[in-house]
């Protein structure tokens, strides 16, 4: 396995970053202040986002689909960023920043694991929380992602880019937030669920070309995997908020914009049933009842299992499929999943998808579920 796996990763940086441009499937993240937006608005709407192609895109993005009808309606997105591999982060990371020294402006913006760089100070005096909690907050994210990820990481430092007619999206070394995420705009929240979505992609893009086989295209795996790392990186820093100094303001912050974003996936899992269940792994309305079974599962069992359902999207475990080489179905993507969470919970979850109409191939299941668990052990 080792030997090939320079080659490997290289292909997966190189693979990830022609696609990342396209894999910006933002706008499934909760809207703040009204339900009512969500449940007026047809599921249509949802399936006129573009889906992923397999190639490099031209620099085509979908419009936000869910921002709240107060915001400001961003232009379209800015074209994909640059295909090559992350260049290293043009300043070093310095190291934690000592409260007693004071630092220049462009340093107070950055951590140890990520920055934030061109905002606008209007971005960070918005805030509820203060610029340094701000900073702590995205390092966190960061942490949690790779610990989510067992280690493996798309980059060593993320950069938080002004870009402002976007909303949130990916860069091939972080993220780019723009003017419709100020913290204004959310009542004084930063959009911390955006934040760690956008993160959440290049954790899992940028680290397997695995991932992308089984995930591209479609919202399906990209969307609800994104969705789920901004979960996990919310509950890993709730268990672990003292270690990383993050304050009870900061919290409350948090708790703030993630309840939200739990309303607004709870919404749209009731939206799927009350449409009458119609699977479909090109329509993000699909994604998102996965999404809000997996924040369940999460809450009831455990969100430290994630990092084993994670290991089931490694590279290391591709070798020994073969269903993917025709291309993958969607009851393939459908089978994947649920037995990747059957072993990271060591739970049967086939009769809570079955009742959602996900379809399963349980020959396959068997299958996935005994190499994974081999692989995982
Ligand atoms: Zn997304």
């Amino acid at each position: 396995m080792k030997k090939g796996f320079a080659l490997l990763e290289l292909l997966v940086v190189v693979s990830f970053f022609a696609l990342i441009g396209s894999a910006v499937y933002v706008f499934v993240i909760a809207p703040p202040k009204t339900t009512t937006s969500i449940s007026e608005r047809p599921s249509r709407e949802e399936r006129t986002l573009p889906l992923e192609p397999v190639v490099p895109p031209p620099p085509t993005t979908s419009p936000p689909t869910v921002l709240p009808p107060a915001q400001p309606k961003p232009p379209p997105m800015s074209p994909p960023q640059s295909a090559e591999p992350s260049p290293p982060p043009t300043q070093p990371p310095p190291s934690a920043p000592s409260p007693s020294l004071p630092l220049p402006p462009s340093d107070s913006n950055a951590g140890v694991y990520s920055g934030f760089f061109g905002f606008p100070e209007k971005f960070f005096t918005d805030s509820v929380v203060p610029k340094e909690q701000m900073v702590k907050v995205a390092d966190t994210q960061y942490q949690s992602l790779k610990k989510m990820h067992n280690g493996n990481a798309p980059y060593s430092f993320a950069r938080i880019e002004y870009d402002p007619p976007v909303y949130g999206t990916t860069l091939p070394n972080g993220i780019k937030l723009g003017d419709a995420a100020f913290p204004g705009l959310n009542t004084g929240h930063p959009r911390w669920e955006v934040m760690a979505h956008e993160q959440g992609h290049n954790f899992f893009g940028g680290t397997s070309v695995w991932y992308n086989t089984l995930g591209v295209p479609g919202p399906f795996l990209q969307e609800s995997l994104a969705v789920l790392s901004a979960f996990y990186t919310y509950h890993n820093i709730l268990e672990d908020k003292q270690v990383f100094g993050i304050d009870e303001k900061t919290i409350e912050s948090l708790n703030y914009d993630f309840t939200n974003g739990r309303n607004y996936q709870k919404s749209q899992y009731e939206l799927y049933l009350s449409q009458g269940k119609k699977f479909d792994d090109q329509n993000t309305l699909t994604s998102q009842a996965l999404d809000y079974k997996m924040i369940e599962y999460g809450e009831k069992h455990g969100w430290q299992n994630y990092t084993k359902l994670a290991k089931a999207f490694e590279n290391g475990i591709a070798s020994q499929f073969i269903f993917q080489q025709d291309g993958v179905s969607a009851v393939e993507r459908s089978t994947y999943i649920i037995a990747a969470l059957g072993i990271a919970f060591n739970k049967d979850f086939r009769g809570d998808f079955q009742l959602l109409s996900f379809p399963i191939d349980d020959t396959l299941y068997n299958e996935i579920y005994s190499k994974i668990i081999e692989y995982t052990k």
